[in-house]
């Protein structure tokens, strides 16, 4: 019997394993691309591999992030660790989901991908799948992360910030778990302990606005009619809203009155929403809004699903929201 570690690579779809021209592979071949092209992976663990869907990214629904963590769930006693194969577009979200589904995992799971096809002779494929095998066997990181070019990133953490780049991905307000190199260093930080727990249900019935200068609030008043469960602000600097005539501090204050939360994120990539700061933002937090803190818009709006999904009244999400699920923000004392 082997001693190597045993990874369970399953593929949903992306750039990785489309062919040159950009169509999405042909699933059953795809085991047999990554023995031709990243042959190394099978040196380094007792590799298998598994189809569970092949999309394009930016078809993916909440429904596939559920089938996807109930695949996990269920094979996790099974294998030492898993790399989930996906495409780079909306694979922040894919893993903020993942991250607040399977809490506490007992093994990596490392979601990776590429900018160009495994098939291409210049495709970063066989370099991210090669160290994503090699952090997974290694182990030191028990939770939903994203490895990318050269960093091994807390997923829940993480956003696509290039789209020609082979370093697609970084992670803002937190350092990265590892980063690869002639050496690897690796970050000392590690989530806290705790039971592992597996709860899919998510309030998928969720909105999303980026305000901008001469945002028309009134547009909006009617999302309470549209059955909206809750809405993410993507808001100015700190968490700043546009005041005075069509005030959005009054589409606010209405989905509150009607027990729907309001989150505010940044536009801003770095730092934390803090709506103390200006009177712009005093007004949206007056009016009800709740702070992302230093949450990723993806992470925030995907932990609204999630939280939302579990039954949680304003009042309860309100406090749930504050609090860090999977490592998602740093909590201030
Ligand atoms: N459109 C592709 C996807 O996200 C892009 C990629 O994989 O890089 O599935």
């Amino acid at each position: 019997m082997s001693d190597k570690k045993k990874i369970l690579i399953l593929h949903t779809g992306g750039t990785l394993g489309m062919d040159l021209i950009g169509e999405p592979g042909d699933a059953a071949r795809f085991k047999e691309r990554l023995i031709k092209y990243a042959p190394r992976i099978f040196e380094l663990a007792d590799v298998d591999v598994e189809i569970l869907f092949n999309k394009d990214s930016s078809n993916i629904r909440p429904s596939d992030w559920v089938a996807l963590a109930r695949r996990l769930d269920a094979c996790m006693e099974k294998w030492d660790a898993f790399v989930v194969i996906h495409g780079t577009d909306t694979m922040s979200f894919t893993a903020s989901a993942l991250s607040y589904m399977i809490l506490n995992p007992t093994k990596p799971i490392i979601v990776t991908g590429s900018q160009r096809p495994l098939m291409d002779a210049r495709s970063d494929a066989p370099r991210n799948l090669i160290y994503a095998v090699e952090l997974a066997v290694e182990g030191r990181f028990k939770e939903v992360s994203i490895f990318f070019d050269s960093l091994l990133m807390r997923g829940n953490r993480t956003k696509k910030l290039s789209i020609p780049s082979f370093g697609a991905f970084d992670s803002p307000n937190f350092p990265p778990l590892a980063k690869v190199g002639a050496n690897t260093e690796y970050a000392t930080t590690s989530l806290p302990v705790g039971p592992y727990s597996f709860d899919p249900r998510l309030e998928t019935r969720v909105a999303s606005v980026s305000l901008f200068p001469g945002f028309d609030v009134e547009t909006f008043f009617s999302l309470t009619e549209k059955n909206i469960k809750g809405l993410v602000l993507q808001a100015f600097g700190p968490g700043d809203i546009p005041l005075g005539e069509g005030s959005v501090a009054h589409l606010i204050r209405h989905l509150t009155e009607h027990g729907i939360p309001t989150v505010i994120c940044s536009q801003a990539l770095y730092g934390r929403v803090d709506l103390n700061m200006y009177e712009t933002g005093r007004a949206a937090l007056n009016a009800g809004a709740i702070s992302a803190q230093d949450m990723t818009w993806e992470a925030a709006l995907t932990k609204m699903m999630i939280l939302l999904g579990h039954g949680c009244s304003l009042q309860t999400f309100r406090t749930a929201f504050r609090r860090p699920l999977a490592g998602e923000l740093l909590e201030l004392p």
